[in-house]
């Protein structure tokens, strides 16, 4: 069975396609989201997803979240005395998802379509390719989120021509991408973002506003008041997606601060904001080569896209609303589910083409006579179709030079130490004088990121190849199938009931964060609830289940305002 899944930086999701549509696969709670979130228990089991969630108030030292951010970099963590690195805790988040597919499926999860940002470069797809590995998940392709996210709206339209604008705003970062569907081929035609804005900026900006309506500097509170300050007004910007009015209310040196929060005031105070979206949609338009008009459907992914204001701004920029079939964090999964239903060549779907892009320029290094760095000379531009091979020709700087070292770079800098090197490679060269040698680079590079340089002089038979997968990639097949063993022996697979698991997480984390009466009664329905799991008395379970987490929300409400 193959399935497809989102591996996000807050949350995961999985989606497959059967009986004729795609759907989402709950997980053992019944929720779609799973958060992406590792935590380690002493008796070497490993939790993922709500559970985890709590522990990163409970046990921070032992719990990890948005390591998607790091993917193919040299970033370990250090929990529950191994490092990790960041590849394997996503492995710890695949695997939770491949069993509990299993568990809803009823059938075994071999393969995987995991969609991945468009602007991931080669290092972070080789580790995303690894993590599938280390999850026992063989990883039949990668696919870019936006492409996954209008390959999900096609399949909800009759149209056959359609000009998407996807627009994947989330916690941390905005992506946005032009992607052509005709004839059942669905082309990204060019892509464009931010990695610097998103839904924590709002949160920025609201907590300032806040500050300045009471002449407070933020900076002056003390940390504690300016995270509580910082949740107060993710939770503010959330209510306004369901109700027109709110406020923050916050204790100030003993005294109740408010203000009213409405789309007004969050356009008044998130100008600078909006101008950075418009710019990133008006990048990816001019990439595109497609004016305002030629767009037919907008299409909102990421949590942050669920504000009215977004949509307004959107509308008034493109001159159309944009669509909102789904949930926008629901969209890419049920995209790679989608594809994941392609690659198993199920009967109505199997003529859907998926064409991607190169989301960034790769080149070689090229003599600069004015200056001391090297320059770059593109083979593969940005946006460009994948699968792709390009050939450039270059000659030697030097009399009678023995050899050319070629440097490969990914970026967009002219100035190659700007960009990523990713290798080199060299050949040698029959010794002639300057230009007179000449040599023919070809680059072919793959969705899965991976860059094939072949490299021959037209002089004599010398011929190179080289394979650049990243450090990601670099691991032998020992050495994986090592890993994969180590891994195994963090257990996961937990017998019983999940959502007894994240009651007792949650009443440990409120526990930590209340004090003195609050505590006791805690700790009180904690012990009648573990009492009734002892026993097994499903019915106590489910009423008491219901109290307390009704009882929970009040203290959550007690602890934001205070
Ligand atoms: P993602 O990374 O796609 O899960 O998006 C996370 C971001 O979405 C965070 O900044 C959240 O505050 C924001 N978010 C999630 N749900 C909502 C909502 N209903 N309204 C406004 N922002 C939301």
């Amino acid at each position: 069975m193959i399935i497809g899944i989102d591996l996000g930086t807050t949350n995961s999701l999985a989606g497959v396609y059967r009986d004729g549509g795609a759907e989402l696969i709950p997980n053992s709670l019944g929720e779609y989201l799973t958060p992406s979130v590792v935590s380690f228990e002493g008796s070497g089991e490993v939790v993922v997803g709500a559970v985890a969630r709590e522990r990163l108030v409970t046990n921070p030292e032992v719990t990890a979240a948005s390591f998607k951010r790091f993917m193919g970099s040299q970033k370990v963590y250090c929990l529950a005395g191994r490092e990790f690195t960041p590849q394997e805790l996503s492995a710890f988040v695949l695997r939770q998802l491949k069993q509990d597919a299993e568990r809803y499926l009823g059938e075994e999860v071999t393969e995987a379509v995991i969609s991945v940002p468009a602007y991931f470069n080669n290092h972070q797809r080789a580790a995303t390719l690894e993590a599938g590995k280390l999850a026992g998940i063989h990883v039949e392709r990668l696919v870019n989120e936006p492409s996954a996210a209008a390959l999900a709206s096609s399949m909800m339209s009759e149209e056959e021509e359609q000009v998407y604008l996807v627009f994947d705003f989330g916690g941390g970062t905005l992506d946005v991408s032009v992607v052509d569907y005709f004839n059942n081929v669905i082309e990204i035609v060019a892509v464009s973002g931010d990695n610097h804005l998103g839904g924590n900026d709002f949160d920025a900006k609201i907590a300032q506003h806040f500050c300045a309506s009471h002449n407070i500097e933020m900076e002056q509170l003390p940390p504690q008041k300016q995270a509580t300050l910082r949740r107060l007004a993710e939770k503010a910007k959330r209510e306004l997606s369901e109700q027109e009015t709110t406020f923050i209310h916050m204790d100030i040196e003993g005294e109740d601060k408010a203000v009213i929060l409405n789309s007004e005031v969050l356009i008044k105070s998130c100008g600078a904001l909006f101008d950075r979206m418009e710019k990133a949609v008006r990048h990816a338009l001019r990439d595109s080569g497609y004016h305002v008009e030629d767009i037919s459907e907008i299409i909102l992914a990421g949590g942050s896209s669920k504000m009215p204001v977004v949509s307004y701004f959107l509308q008034n920029l493109l001159g159309k609303k944009p669509c909102t079939i789904g949930s926008p964090d629901e969209v890419i999964a049920l995209g790679a589910g989608i594809y994941a239903g392609i690659k198993a060549r199920k009967e109505e779907i199997r003529d859907m083409l998926l064409t991607d892009i190169c989301p960034f320029t790769l080149g070689v290094g090229v003599y600069n006579p004015g200056g001391s760095q090297p320059n770059m000379s593109p083979l593969i531009e940005r946006n460009s179709v994948l699968p792709i091979s390009r050939t450039g020709v270059y000659t030697n700087v030097e009399d009678r030079q023995r050899q050319i070292d070629f440097k490969i770079y990914q970026g967009e800098s002219f100035n190659c130490a700007e960009n990523l090197c990713l290798g080199a490679v060299s050949i040698p060269i029959a010794p002639v004088g300057s230009g007179q040698a000449s040599v023919n680079v070809t680059f072919s590079y793959d969705i899965n990121g991976i860059l094939v340089v072949d490299v021959e002089d037209n002089q004599s038979t010398n011929k190179k190849q080289v394979i650049f997968r990243s450090e990601g990639m670099n691991l032998s097949d020992k050495e994986l199938a090592r890993k994969v063993e180590e891994l195994k022996k963090y257990r996961s697979d937990f017998e019983g009931d999940e959502r007894d698991r994240l009651l007792l997480a949650r009443g440990n984390r409120l526990y930590q964060e209340l004090k003195g009466i609050n505590r006791d009664r805690i700790m009180r329905v904690m012990r009648e609830y573990e009492y009734a799991m002892s026993v097994n008395d499903k019915h106590a379970k489910l009423v008491m289940r219901q109290q307390i987490t009704a009882m929970f929300d009040r203290f959550e409400e007690f602890l934001d305002e205070y």
